[in-house]
């Protein structure tokens, strides 16, 4: 199968030619041609899978006669993230370099004024993350009357960020004579009901096994102690062949201090996490895309739709919490294709959501060791190490964060090459089986709670459905 089997023009094949696509990948052999029918599609497609290309290309033919409105867009991608929505704009740019089509981009961070100038100029095509969209309809800034496609991308990570009432809000804005497609990396039975309120009689496709990483990630699991984990991931990086890496932590405090860590350690690194302005997290990302920086420290919602081409590993230096994230941050690497590399550190604490990520994906991740490391157990994990590597006292934790020689350094050890553990006793692990849905259930966040993977770095604002943890306490009462 050639692209131009799938109907689409001259000009979008000329700029698929130029991009280096040979062959469609499977999402886009499926998608395109009903795409271009005009029928409504449900894809189940991981990241990485190319489904950008899948949607964009028959979308940029479908307006290609289409007159540039102001204020009045075509055609209507919805993103979850800035970082997703800018890169789907690069596709954009990319496939649609030979036609006239004009798009705008609206995402939180940058100035309104510079959006409604590029919403005056004429728009057939405008990316938006659903609630700076709002704010410009809001503003009167903009009309959806004529929108006759709708896209929603990455539609579980709108669920799971909270972002589902904007959406149907903004659906309910549109008109209803309309194509629509909805690309979702999972779809847990709450996620189909929605499609149901979207889409009319779609085509259905599916990529990849619901919550399958992709075949193409070589996964390694590693046990470690607490206070071994940076030791041990400097380690795995330097005997690793690491070309570009991203490591992602569950909390934007642990980003800025594992940055501050590895950059102490002499590696070539930055971070992105939601603190950042986004001058600064664009800036980092195109030093990240260019090659200065090899090693991306970020979190999960800053991470969100990095596309970088051939990146070689994830690190997972905190086990993610919740399963559907381990797919989507091993989704970075391993794209379209090419091989990569994931290694998922985890503790004791971190064993039932290294279980959690098994039952779903219905296969275990390999454990792999470092050569001379073993993992003391977790009772043991505060005590410090000296020198010489012996177990000592314990040390208040302030003492232990980043002392320098925490453990005994790399070149005292023996070579390690992170090797599967094969010939080695298999670690007591519950066997693989799939999810019972009641506990894919319980795995899922409720979008309060999912807003954000740092929410729990922001100040609590109303108890809502939070209990503070000193209403819990029993009360003491003093004898008088
Ligand atoms: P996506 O899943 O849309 O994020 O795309 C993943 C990566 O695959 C992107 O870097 C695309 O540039 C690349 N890609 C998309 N389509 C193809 C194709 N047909 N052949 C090779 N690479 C592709």
């Amino acid at each position: 199968m050639t692209f131009s089997d799938l109907g689409l023009s001259e000009p979008v094949l000329k700029a698929v030619t130029e991009a280096g696509y040979v062959e469609p990948t499977p999402v886009q052999a499926q998608a395109i041609p009903y795409v271009l029918m005009g029928r409504d599609l449900l894809a189940v497609a991981q990241t990485g899978t190319g489904k950008t290309a899948g949607f964009t290309l028959p979308l940029i033919d479908i307006l290609a006669d289409s007159r540039a409105r102001a204020r009045m867009p075509g055609a209507l991608i919805l993103e979850p993230t800035r970082e997703l929505a800018d890169q789907v704009a690069s596709s954009f740019d990319k496939y649609g370099k030979y036609t006239k089509l004009s798009k705008a981009l609206l995402i939180g961070g940058v100035s309104f004024s510079d959006q409604e100038k590029a919403l005056d100029r004429g728009v057939n095509v405008l990316i938006a993350t659903p609630g700076r969209l709002l704010d410009h309809f809001e503003r009167g800034g903009i009309m959806l009357n004529d929108v006759k496609i709708l896209v929603i991308d990455e539609a579980d990570r709108m669920l799971d960020m909270g972002f589902m009432p904007d959406v149907e809000r903004i659906v309910k804005l549109l008109p209803q004579m309309r194509q629509t497609l909805f690309f979702s990396a999972t779809m847990a039975p709450e996620m189909r009901k929605l499609t149901e309120q979207f889409l009319s009689n779609p085509k259905e496709i599916s990529v990849a096994r619901q919550a399958t990483a992709a075949e193409t990630v070589a996964q390694g699991l590693l046990r470690v102690s607490t206070a071994d984990k940076r030791e041990v991931l400097r380690q795995l990086i330097r005997k690793e062949n690491v070309r570009n890496a991203i490591i992602f932590c569950n909390r934007k405090r642990d980003v800025q201090i594992l940055w501050k860590s590895l950059e102490k350690h002499q590696f070539s690194v930055g971070a992105l996490h939601g603190d950042m302005s986004q001058p600064a997290r664009m800036e980092m990302l195109a030093r990240f895309k260019a090659g200065e920086i090899s090693i991306l420290v970020a979190s999960d919602v800053a991470a969100r739709g990095i596309d970088i081409q051939g990146l070689s590993h994830v690190f997972n230096f905190d086990v993610p919490i919740h399963s559907e994230d381990y797919v989507h941050r091993i989704g970075r690497t391993g794209r379209a294709g090419a091989e990569g590399h994931a290694f998922t550190l985890a503790t004791a604490d971190e064993s039932k959501y290294v279980n959690a990520i098994e039952r779903m994906m219905g296969k275990a991740i390999p454990v792999v060791t470092l050569d001379g490391y073993e993992p003391g157990t977790e009772d043991e994990a505060p005590r410090s190490r000296d020198r010489r590597g012996r177990r000592g006292a314990a040390k208040p934790a302030a003492e232990r964060a980043e002392r320098a020689p925490a453990a005994p350094k790399a070149a005292e050890r023996k070579p390690a090459a992170a090797k599967p553990a094969a010939a080695k006793a298999a670690p007591e692990r519950e066997p693989s089986r799939p999810i019972a849905l009641d506990e894919a259930k319980a795995n899922r966040r409720r979008p309060r709670e999912r807003a954000n993977d740092e929410a729990d770095d922001r100040p609590v604002l109303a108890f809502g459905d939070h209990i503070p943890a000193f209403l819990l306490r029993p009360v003491i009462r003093k004898s008088a």
